[in-house]
């Protein structure tokens, strides 16, 4: 079957979420599996080229290989590049990039559409179009006329809507997401368009390759076998990188966009609550806001002398690898989460989890099994959590790890899962 993934994000060479590690990581399984599969993305300023192998221009394309992926680059001419999103008018970017990658595309058995920014190829295609929903929240409205109305305020075109309503099938990242988005609370003003369209939930996967505790380049100790003891050196060498004291009870982290849909309040009461018990923390987040990165760094000068925290508010990959390798707890206290792949990732680090009952969350982490849960977004809630896992023995800690470290969550399963929604598609 050959698929091509439009897309407006590709690990690693263009990321600000999690949509990028899916394009990536489901065309390196199909491939795998002997399809034939090509990315279309657009020539960003920003790309990360050094990822890019046999790069060479053809008009105004350009083609090369990602881990093995062809992956094409469109230029548009007029259209500015310099970064993924946050441009002043991105809708018309993307619009751009829809209309130049359906001239491109010809010949695929499925192209397969990504979030608002490539909804639009849905009716500019004639072949069979596969869209999945990430985050139902950004839906790309725009001035009328080139899509469907946005249905609050039909002066606008709703980009997301358009692909909702044209695309072949619509799938989102995890089956608990796929229930709540047809709620009037979680659907976004969407959820008459989705229960009439249909809409199937399938689990991202990670990929264990890039993330792998054996032989990941970052971490300093390379595991399992010794577990704990790779974990604590790990760490060790980490705090004292950060300038941090040393370890000190658990190791609390959140690795995450700060953003409302993050629950930062939430995260905020996690980290007092972490060191008033005694315990550290490390922050590692991206502010999405001029607000929130207001609200977190006056959270830092709060605790400036305060050696058991560490706040870094730049993405940082490297750091990233190497404090999922460190912590004991990754704290997770989404409002809502589509999939999240920080629970998986930290799970394959020996990491357990904390997170609230949403999303994909709800369908990979379990209380007593791999995690701690909590339901309601409140701090009452999430502190007792945070205290079942301080106060949680060491044998029962040991075993939570162990059916976290056993989790299978390659993208083998649900790259077989797209493969069968293509083929219902097609049929
Ligand atoms: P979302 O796509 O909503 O941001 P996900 O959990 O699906 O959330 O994916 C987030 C990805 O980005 C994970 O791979 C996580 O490790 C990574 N990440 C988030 N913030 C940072 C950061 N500041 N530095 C490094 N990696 C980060």
């Amino acid at each position: 079957m050959k698929v091509i993934h439009v897309a407006s994000e590709m690990h690693p060479i263009a990321k600000v979420g999690g949509l990028a590690d899916v394009v990536h990581g489901l065309s390196k399984e199909l491939i795998r599996m002997g399809h034939e599969v090509e990315v279309v993305l657009p020539k960003y300023e920003t790309l990360l080229l050094s990822h890019v192998k046999d790069l060479q221009k053809i008009d105004s394309r350009w083609h090369g290989k990602v881990d093995h992926v062809p992956v094409t680059f469109l230029e548009m001419e007029n259209i500015s590049l310099k970064s993924i999103y946050g441009e002043p008018d991105d809708p018309s970017r993307f619009i751009a990039f829809c209309k130049a990658a359906a001239s491109y595309i010809k010949k695929a058995d499925i192209i397969h559409l990504h979030d608002w920014p490539t909804s639009l190829l849905a009716t500019l295609t004639d072949h069979k179009t596969v869209l999945t929903i990430h985050n139902m929240q950004h839906q790309g409205l725009c001035a009328g006329g080139i899509g469907l109305p946005d249905p609050i305020n039909p002066d606008q075109t709703n980009l997301l809507r358009t692909g909702i309503e044209n695309a072949d099938s619509v799938t989102t990242v995890s089956p608990t997401y796929a229930k709540e988005i047809l709620s009037t609370q979680k659907g976004c003003n969407l959820q008459a368009v989705l229960k009439k369209k249909g809409v199937t939930g399938i689990l991202n996967g990670i990929d264990t390759d890039w993330w792998d505790p054996k032989i990941d380049p970052n971490l300093l100790v390379h595991f399992p076998p010794n577990v704990a003891q790779a974990k604590m050196q790990n760490r060790i060498a980490l705090q004292k990188k950060l300038q941090m004291a040393p370890p000190k009870g658990k190791l609390v982290a959140a690795i995450t966009r700060l953003d409302p849909q993050k629950g930062p309040t939430l995260i905020r009461a996690g980290l007092h609550h972490t060191l008033e018990k005694g315990h550290q923390f490390i922050l590692l987040g991206t502010p999405s806001t001029a607000e929130m990165e207001k609200e977190f760094s006056t959270l830092q000068k709060e605790y400036a002398n305060n050696p058991n925290v560490h706040f870094h508010f730049e993405f940082d990959h490297a750091l990233g690898h190497m404090l999922y390798a460190s912590s004991s707890l990754i704290l997770i206290p989404s409002i809502f989460e589509p999939c999240g792949l920080t629970q998986m990732l930290a799970m394959r680090y020996g990491t357990l989890p904390l997170v609230r009952k949403t999303g994909g969350l709800a369908d990979t982490v379990f209380e007593k099994i791999n995690g701690f849960v909590f339901e309601k977004p409140d701090a009452v809630e999430l502190t007792r959590a945070l205290d079942r896992a301080f106060t949680c023995s060491n044998s029962k800690w040991e075993i939570l790890q162990k059916n976290a470290l056993e989790s299978d969550f390659s993208w083998t399963a649900s790259a077989k899962r797209y493969l069968t929604e293509y083929r219902t598609t097609l049929s």
